[in-house]
């Protein structure tokens, strides 16, 4: 940790120096993102913005708002900050496919010393998103899910803490839709140029590169149907209900969450 021996020898309180920039961090807001990534298998990555990268977890089954619903995050490596705001395609290597950015905002450490939290599996923070807000965890399962499938100690189970943000709704599939162009994979694979991002890794088999032939196909045959339709494309369908409203509460039951068009700046006002 940068700041362990400044703070070791020093009594913070005795001393008016401060207790450091680490300390001084907590609150800061700092940036995160999820992009729903359609590689090989279908994953949400989640992405915190931390000294200067982006620390990265791959949720299998995207994020639950359900807190009884812990969701497996593997730890993967830390991404450039620059990949934090990107949407398009990488045709080729490692993560090849169609990258969609489901969700973005701001983030809040709930600890002093980020570093830390990471280095005992335990980091409690607060998301400022568009879809995803409140008071969430990201905790190592150590040994504990080991082996089986090994995935050591890379394995996290991210879950939401119980506030007002919580709820029934199944937010993956209530709001699929990207927070940059209110599209779906074909969506962005239609564009006219769509963003290409170059990995400069190696793919690992051939699974990716079949399943981006597949969704290039797909995303072809709608683009010929949309030029023969009308030129604004797809128009939202999902019909709210009471019930859903109930589950959903205040955190997603307006179209302007779905539609990415509610600032995550400004958060909705709790009681
Ligand atoms: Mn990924």
């Amino acid at each position: 940790m940068p700041l362990d021996e400044y703070k070791r020898k020093r009594d913070f309180t005795k001393t008016p120096e401060p207790a450091g920039t680490v300390k001084a961090r907590k609150g800061r807001e700092r940036f995160f993102c999820v992009q729903k990534h359609l590689a090989s298998h279908l994953h949400y990555d989640l992405r915190l913005e931390h000294n200067g990268v982006l620390l990265s977890w791959a949720v299998p089954k995207g994020p639950s708002l359900d807190p009884k619903t812990k969701r497996l995050a593997m730890k993967v490596e830390d991404h450039p900050v620059a990949y934090g705001e990107f949407e398009g395609v990488i045709p080729e290597g490692y993560g090849a496919g169609i990258v969609m950015l489901w969700d973005k905002g701001t983030w809040t450490p709930e600890v002093d010393d980020v570093d830390a939290a990471l280095k005992k599996g335990d980091l409690k923070f607060t998301l400022n998103g568009y879809k995803l807000k409140g008071s969430w965890v990201l905790v190592r399962t150590g040994g504990r899910y080991a082996g089986a499938r090994g995935g050591g100690d890379r394995s996290w189970l991210l879950i939401k803490h119980r506030d007002d943000w919580a709820g029934d709704v199944d937010i993956v599939e209530f709001a699929p839709l990207s927070v940059k162009s209110n599209g779906d994979f074909e969506d962005i694979l239609a564009e006219d140029t769509p963003a290409v991002w170059q990995s400069n890794r190696p793919a690992k088999g051939g699974d990716a590169g079949a399943m981006l032939a597949t969704i290039i196909e797909r995303a072809a045959a709608l683009k010929s149907a949309r030029t023969k339709d009308t030129p604004s494309g797809r128009t939202e369908n999902t019909t709210v209900t009471k019930s859903t409203k109930k589950a959903v509460g205040r955190v997603t039951a307006s179209k302007a969450v779905k539609r990415g068009t509610q600032s995550p700046r400004r958060p909705q006002r709790k009681k």
